[in-house]
């Protein structure tokens, strides 16, 4: 077989090797968008438990103090009942007022916590719902993976192998220049040559639609062993005809 038409078999095994890549690829990519969805949610619900936490040691604090007020009115009240003397009531009420007021302070506190925990905790609530749904598409994404994985192997590692037997048949520095030139078009090393008009001898790249000199045209023609590329895109260029005398 001459180069080119070694080229083109490396071509097309190559291509398919790329696509069962791509396949594979596409889902790794999948399932790490969703394990990192995941985690954010995770981290975002480890956050507000946290502050859950905080707000119910807040609670407790709260309750404590109250209580001791609570000690503290009583303790005045009893005292009130028992003073006859009018100077040490009206400052003993004095006291009492000042407690009842910052215990009204404290119940405005417990209300306003109340507040933040339901809203925290529903918010919680609602990521730990989203936590698990976003679990079951990262489960999903993963199965399908290894499914995709199984699928391929098999044939993948044909495919490699066929591959390695298309890149023996070429020189190493042709095959330098199909791995640089696939590499850059993902895969797309090769491109044939349109006839635009024999007789006005015009023609162009297949792929990126540049002109291709007559020179080069007719090197391709009489030296089937020679890599000729597009100035343009560097593609390595073949006969339509060489491509289907192959298929
Ligand atoms: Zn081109």
């Amino acid at each position: 077989m001459s180069l080119l038409r070694n080229l083109i078999a490396l071509h097309r095994v190559d291509a398919q090797v790329r696509a069962l890549r791509g396949r594979v690829d596409s889902a790794k990519r999948y399932l790490s968008t969703q394990e990192r969805q995941v985690e954010d949610l995770e981290h975002q619900a480890q956050e507000l438990s946290t502050q859950l936490r905080q707000l119910h040691a807040q609670v407790g604090n709260n309750q404590n103090e109250m209580r001791s007020l609570d000690e503290r009115i009583g303790k005045i009240r009893t005292e009130l009942n028992a003073t006859t003397n009018s100077k040490q009531y009206t400052m003993l009420l004095g006291g009492l007022k000042s407690v009842e007021s910052n215990k009204r302070d404290l119940e405005e506190q417990a209300k306003t916590l109340g507040e933040k925990i339901s809203q925290v905790q529903s918010k919680l609530d609602s990521l730990q719902g989203q936590r698990t749904e976003r679990g079951g598409l990262r489960d999903s994404a993963k199965g399908e993976l290894d499914q995709r994985l199984t699928d391929v192997s098999e044939r993948l590692s044909e495919l490699e192998r066929e591959r390695a037997r298309a890149a023996s048949a070429i020189p190493p520095s042709e095959l330098a220049i199909f791995d640089r030139v696939a590499s850059l078009h993902d895969g797309e090393a090769m491109a044939s040559v349109v006839t635009i008009s024999a007789r006005h001898r015009e023609y162009a790249c297949s792929a990126c639609n540049c002109e291709i000199p007559f020179e080069s045209y007719s090197r391709l023609k009489g030296h089937p062993n020679a890599i000729v590329q597009c100035m343009n895109c560097q593609r390595i260029l073949h006969l339509e005809q060489v491509e289907e005398a192959h298929a």
